[in-house]
């Protein structure tokens, strides 16, 4: 049976975005006869809310939405993503990362100010030198002693030549146009670099985290923003290395604001609660988001 989810993060208020997202991923589901199932992803615990959480069950009640009980919490399963980190360390493809966000901005921008280019990966973020990935299991053993704070970062070029072959991921209609058909595509997870896997201040990471989520809710049918189009070659490295099944990807354009880019979670005028005070309804809102 097709499986569907909605994974929002409760770190800000829903907006039209979301709103599409949830509706499409509830639609299809309907459509197939298949489930629909929320998931919170609130991993990042600095930033996710138990009152965000509150407001994206409220949001989602009053866009009509109705999912399948218990709702998957991430942070109630970091034992799944540690167990999916050591299997990955034993297969020698984790190394911990030593330097700070400051420590590789400084080195970037002294690469940059003299007149060089940095490798950025496709969300722009620019990839983590390659000292760490270098050292010996003795050099890593005694900075791992010394307290200095670090994170897991996968080798993404041993993994790889581990694979030997290229991955692909299947993306149906939705990427660009709703009516397309169904495309085999290309995934270059080179591009992404050495992505991390785990952080000092957080169990497991979005990319390792939402791979193993997917798996073990038994997702068949990944419905997401273009923002994330990219992001699915990680995955799909992940599945592979891990041995989880492969889901069918859909990415769906993204609800841009007046100024063209891409919402925000602060951008108010957009966001589902403000537009529900104005007295919108779901009607409403189906409009907005183009359905
Ligand atoms: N939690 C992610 C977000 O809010 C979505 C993850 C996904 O759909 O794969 O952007």
């Amino acid at each position: 049976m097709p499986v569907f989810r909605f994974a929002p993060s409760p770190n800000g208020q829903l907006h039209l975005g979301h709103a599409l997202s949830a509706l499409l991923n509830s639609d299809r589901a309907r459509e197939a006869s298949g489930r629909f199932l929320l998931r919170i992803e609130d991993i990042d615990a600095a930033r996710c809310t138990p009152q965000f959480e509150a407001d994206i069950y409220r949001d989602l009640a009053w866009l009509g939405l109705r999912w399948e009980e218990p709702v998957r919490r991430q942070s109630e399963h970091l034992p799944e993503y540690e167990a999916a980190l050591s299997r990955l360390t034993d297969m020698g493809l984790v190394y911990p990362a030593f330097l700070t966000r400051g420590e590789v901005k400084a080195r970037v921008a002294a690469v940059e100010q003299a007149g060089g280019t940095w490798p950025r990966d496709p969300d722009g973020t620019p990839l983590y030198p390659e000292d760490d990935r270098h050292r010996s299991d003795k050099e890593r053993r005694d900075l791992m002693s010394q307290g200095l704070r670090h994170a897991f970062r996968l080798d993404m070029q041993k993994a790889l030549e581990l694979i030997d072959g290229d991955l692909f991921w299947t993306e149906t209609g939705g990427s660009p146009d709703p009516e397309s058909g169904t495309a085999r595509i290309l995934a270059d997870p080179s591009r992404w670099g050495d992505v991390i896997l785990s952080r000092s201040d957080a169990a497991s990471s979005y990319h390792l985290s939402v791979t193993v989520d997917d798996a073990a809710q038994g997702i068949t049918h990944v419905v997401r923003g273009l923002d994330l189009f990219e992001a699915t070659a990680v995955h799909r490295v992940l599945q592979v290395l891990l041995d989880l099944p492969e889901p069918i990807y859909q990415h769906h354009r993204l609800i841009l604001g007046p100024d063209g880019r891409k919402l925000s979670k602060s951008g108010a005028s957009t966001g589902l609660a403000t537009l529900r005070d104005q007295g919108l309804d779901l009607g409403d809102i189906r409009r907005l988001v183009g359905l």
